[in-house]
This record gives structure tokens, C-alpha cells and sequence, in this order.
């Protein structure tokens, strides 16, 4: 494959944008190499700027779980955008969607639209804290919820492909209430809220870990953690942002059965516009202004384009047998990748949660946290992303990433990244 022209465009971007990119990870550091600049994409394909296609398995990190340029999606878009693409003045479109998310999330009877992720977290954690008249806050390491500042203590994704212990420009009192311990670890949990639980406002996690690559809750793990918090008087937030319409029509929550207090969406629920969001219960949302006092504004909030994509995006959700059609081509792949893996004599471990999973080139045992993706093998990942890559597949260019697929992945888009994994891992 040539390519000439990212290779251009990467260095006029190293001039103009800290490291040529608009989002640490999309800079190919984690694998080595330089980055294939995109030109456009339709259904499960993208193509960079030197004519090159590729099956993608990034989706935008999650949102593009239709497949890219969706025909009712973009019609919808641009339905909206010709009646005015901002009017910072409340919309019917929005109550809409609010109405479709509190309809399918059993947990939220109230939601606030945000234009990020990070926002969305974010504004979670002020709720729980302003609800709680609390500080500290419990994360899991390898956990991501977004770049606010006392959120980076110990994150995964980008943070976690850089190797970046915390990041600087972050004041250490600015992070001495998030209080990190390890995913999967109850006893940790029990230990702190013995120690500190009358300071804690609130857990915040992934419910499936996506942002260390895949990990998923080992067995009563989110029971234990919503026990001790209704037992100390702490909310549990989960950051469905990743998970949230993509393992379930009702999130990772409906799919494990539990009611978290506050709830942070994103990537699905804009169905690839800047669009996200945060809710829960009633009581506790009500003191967001204006209701109450907990302050939070966006003069994009709701903007009209992205609901009326977000909109559209889970309306196509809604189709009868979508999870388990999204669950059959993800288990097609991944048996096909475990084969590919033991006939090209390779170990390592895929963990697949629906329709997102990860390899690890381990020694094959299960990965129940942050510290076992670490000793993880991802010099060689590097080398298996390039295969893929120079093949035509398109995976995430880092071992701490999910893999995401769509419903637009078809049987040949299977076969053809299958071929071309079996090529990958015997010349590995
Ligand atoms: C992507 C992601 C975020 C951050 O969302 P942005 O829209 O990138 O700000 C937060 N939490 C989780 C779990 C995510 O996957």
C-alpha cells in the first residue's frame, strides 16, 4: 500500500497540531508508524487520502455501530441542519430523544444532553457530589471517563497506550479526591469505604472495561459495588459511554440487571455528532440547574443536528434482533480469530463482551484488570496492527482499545479480515 499522501498531510499536521492529531491515540504511537489520514467512509469500509480501503473496526471508537454514512442517519442530519444548525433555545427534537433514552434505560427518569463524553462524566460527578455534599471520588485503574482533570489519575485509553503516570497541568490537589484502586477488586472496595466511606460521594466505572481493551466484570463484582454504596450512602455512576446502546438496547446495566443512581452516555447516543449525555434518578437530578443549584450549561447542549443524528441512530436500533445479530457477527469473528491464533501456533487471549473485544498477546490467561493488560505483549500488537493494516483491516491502532463492530460488518468483511489474520499471525 502507498501513502504518500498522509505521509504529506502528517507533516504539515506536526506543524500546526500538538503531534499532528486532534486525539492523542489517533497518532498510531501505540503501534508505531505514522497515521493513514481519512478521505471517507460508507457501511463497514474507510479510505484514506491515497485511494486505500479498509474494513473498519474502529467505528469512531464506538459511536458508528449502524456503519458508516447510515442513509437514514445522514438524512436526518441534513433534514436538520437545513433548518438552522444552532439556536440555543430548546427544540422538540431534544425531548425526543430524552424520551427515547429515559424509555429504554430503566434507570433514568431524567437526563441532561451534553456535546461529550468527558462533559457528560463530568457533570455526573458534580451531581453526585452537590447530591452527596461529598469529595471523594472511586475510580478503577485502567477505567476512562474522559480528560477532566481528577479524572486522569490512572486512566486508560490514550492515557494508558502513552505510558503517562498522570498527566502534567493537572495540580496533585486537584486529584487527592479521586481515590483509584484496582477493576475487579471487591475486597479493595470494601476496605475503602470501611476506611473513608462517609467521604465518598460516589463509584464511577465502565461496567465492561473497554478503555484498557476488554475487560469484563468478573461475576458479582457491579452487585458488590452497588451494595456498599446504598450501604454508605454513596451513588454508583456508570460511565455507559462505550457500552450504552451498544451491549444492550438498555446498556451494560440491562444486560447485567442492575440500577446504577447516574448514568454518563456518548459516542451511540450521537450517532457520530458531538452528542452525549447523563441522567438517573429523578431525585438526584432534579437538583441540576435550574431545577436546583448543581450549575451545568452548553451553549451546543442538544444541538440539532447531532440529536436529530443520535435520534435516528437508535430509532435504527430499535429493529427487532439487532443485539443478537450484532452478537453473531462479533462471535464469528472473535472464533475466527482464537482459530487463526492456535493455528498459527500464537497465544495470547480474546475477551469479547457483544459486540466489543479486544486480543491480548498474553499467556493466555484471562485479564481481570489493569495491571494484566500491562504485561500484555504490545510490541507485538504493534506488528499484528500493521499486518492488518497493510491487509486492508482497519483494527484500533493500540492493545489498551476495543475492538467495535457494526452491523454493517457483512460475511465477506468476515472472511476477507479472517484471511487476512491468518497471514498476520503465522508471519508474526
Ligand atoms: C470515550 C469515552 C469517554 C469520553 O468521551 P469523549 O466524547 O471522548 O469525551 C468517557 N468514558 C468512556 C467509557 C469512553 O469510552
Amino acid at each position: 500500500m502507498r501513502h504518500e499522501r498522509s505521509k504529506e498531510l502528517f507533516s504539515r499536521a506536526q506543524k500546526v497540531i500538538p503531534g499532528g492529531v486532534n486525539s492523542p491515540v489517533r497518532a498510531f504511537k501505540g503501534v508505531g508508524g505514522q497515521p493513514v489520514f481519512i478521505a471517507k467512509a460508507e457501511g463497514s469500509a474507510i479510505w484514506d487520502v491515497d485511494g486505500n480501503r479498509y474494513i473498519d473496526f474502529v467505528g469512531s471508537w464506538g459511536p458508528m455501530i449502524l456503519g458508516h454514512a447510515h442513509p437514514e442517519v445522514v438524512q436526518a442530519a441534513k433534514n436538520a441542519i437545513d433548518r438552522g444548525s444552532s439556536y440555543g433555545a430548546p427544540t422538540e427534537a431534544e425531548v425526543k430523544l430524552a424520551e427515547l433514552i429515559v424509555e429504554r434505560v430503566a434507570s433514568v427518569e431524567k437526563v441532561r444532553l451534553v456535546s461529550s463524553g468527558t462533559e457528560a462524566t463530568m457533570s455526573a460527578i458534580r451531581v453526585a457530589r452537590g447530591f452527596t455534599g461529598r469529595d471523594d471520588i472511586v475510580k478503577f485503574e485502567g477505567c476512562y471517563h474522559g480528560h477532566a482533570d481528577y479524572l486522569l489519575a490512572k486512566a486508560g485509553s490514550g492515557v494508558a497506550t502513552f505510558d503517562l503516570p498522570d498527566s502534567p497541568g493537572v495540580p496533585s490537589d486537584f486529584t487527592k479526591h479521586t481515590l483509584t484502586i484496582p477493576y475487579n477488586d471487591v475486597d479493595a472496595v470494601r476496605r475503602l469505604f470501611e476506611e473513608r466511606g462517609k467521604d465518598i460521594a460516589c463509584i464511577i466505572l465502565e461496567p465492561v472495561t473497554g478503555n484498557a481493551g476488554v475487560i469484563p466484570p468478573a461475576p458479582g463484582f457491579l452487585e458488590a459495588l452497588r451494595e456498599i454504596t446504598k450501604k454508605h450512602g454513596a451513588l454508583l455512576i456508570f460511565d455507559e459511554v462505550m457500552t450504552g446502546f451498544r451491549l444492550h438496547s438498555g446498556g451494560a446495566q440491562a444486560l447485567y440487571g442492575l440500577d446504577p443512581d447516574l448514568s454518563a452516555f456518548g459516542k451511540i447516543v450521537g450517532g457520530g455528532m458531538p452528542l452525549a449525555a447523563y441522567g438517573g434518578r429523578a431525585d438526584i437530578m432534579n437538583r441540576v440547574a435550574p431545577e436546583g443549584p448543581i450549575y451545568q450549561a452548553g451553549t451546543l447542549s442538544g444541538n440539532p443536528c447531532a440529536v436529530a443524528a443520535g435520534h435516528a441512530t437508535l430509532q435504527q436500533l430499535a429493529a427487532p434482533g439487532t443485539y443478537e445479530r450484532l452478537d453473531q457477527i462479533s462471535k464469528r469473528i472473535t472464533d475466527g480469530l482464537a482459530a487463526a491464533m492456535s493455528e498459527a501456533e500464537q497465544v495470547g487471549r480474546i475477551q469479547r463482551v457483544g459486540s466489543m473485544f479486544t486480543l491480548f498477546f498474553n499467556d493466555g490467561s484471562p485479564l481481570r484488570n489493569f495491571a494484566d493488560v500491562k504485561k500484555a505483549d504490545h510490541a507485538k500488537f504493534g506488528r499484528f496492527f500493521h499486518g492488518m493494516l497493510e491487509r486492508g483491516v482497519y483494527f484500533p491502532p493500540s492493545g489498551y482499545e476495543a475492538v467495535f463492530v457494526s452491523l454493517a460488518h457483512t460475511d465477506e468483511d468476515i472472511e476477507r479480515t479472517l484471511e487476512a489474520a491468518r497471514a498476520v499471525l503465522t508471519a508474526l
